[in-house]
């Protein structure tokens, strides 16, 4: 009988190849068969071996369970041939990932297993715009949040007046879609119109991009013209970028 393989779910991070930790790479470069993901970079494949069996099981958007059933065979029947396997997923496993549902499924069939984090897109975003996530004067904690959800709907899980007061740092993640719904959900929440909110497409890609809104305006952005995937920081730290850029063209001028 074969020996039980390993599987390793490793996160990716944002995309830029070089922001997959040291752990991830070797991780790739040992591995028998990686799974992978839309959100997992491809040219983090190149870091594989030649004769490493590449299985693609992007889900773009709509995440059913059979698909993720699907994934969660594969990784059994490839551990149970005693291969070593690299679930390979975008940002960190743990976060938005359903990697605590694979990681669950394979300590059931006791399969061994080990998790490697990674860059998630919020840290990806903040250093993109600039904007730090936490920062002694404008917020002492950082909230992750799906906005997949559609935040009108009275059944939806997400108590947004909740976290308007909670005066954190907002991280929306899979929300691109449903900004105008959510801010206003924040607003009448309590939290104030002129919050100022970065947008950032694409962390880290070399199309990256980063604009600054209110909240308000974000009442009437389109979402057609954001470039997925896409994360919103909300939240007073989104300030620092034109703080920083005056204090750059002061010492310019001196
Ligand atoms: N596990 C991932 C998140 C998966 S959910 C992580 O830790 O980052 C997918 C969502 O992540 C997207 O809808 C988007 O909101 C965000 N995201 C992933 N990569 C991103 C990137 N490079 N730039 C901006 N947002 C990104």
């Amino acid at each position: 009988m074969n020996r039980l393989g390993t599987v390793s779910l490793v996160g990716a991070g944002p995309g830029d190849p070089g922001l997959i930790t040291v752990r991830g790479r070797d991780r790739l470069a040992a591995a028998d068969v990686v799974i992978y993901d839309d959100l997992a970079g491809r040219a983090l494949l190149d870091f594989c071996r030649l004769e490493c069996e590449r299985i693609y099981v992007g889900k773009r958007c709509g995440q059913h369970a059979a698909a993720q059933e699907n994934i969660i065979q594969l990784l059994l029947e490839h551990a149970r041939a005693g291969r070593r396997v690299v679930r390979l997923k975008g940002g960190d496993p743990f976060i938005f990932g359903r990697g605590g549902e694979e990681r669950a499924e394979l300590a059931r069939a006791g399969v061994p297993c080990e998790v490697v984090p990674g860059v998630t897109a919020a840290a990806a975003a903040g250093a993109a715009a600039g904007v730090p996530l936490t920062h002694r004067e404008f917020s002492s904690a950082v909230v992750f949040l799906t906005g997949h959800e559609n935040p009108d709907k009275p059944e939806s899980s997400i108590d947004w007046a909740a976290y308007a007061r909670l005066r954190a740092t907002l991280c929306i993640y899979m929300g691109a879609r449903r900004l105008g719904g959510i801010a206003e959900q924040l607003m009448s929440g309590g939290m104030a119109f002129d919050t100022p909110v970065a947008l950032v497409s694409r962390a880290s890609w070399p199309d990256q991009r980063v604009e600054f809104f209110t909240l308000a305006e974000l009442l009437t952005l389109e979402s057609g013209e954001i470039a997925a995937p896409a994360l919103a920081i909300i939240g007073d730290v989104a300030r620092v970028p034109a703080r920083v850029a005056e204090l750059a063209a002061v010492a310019v001028e001196t």
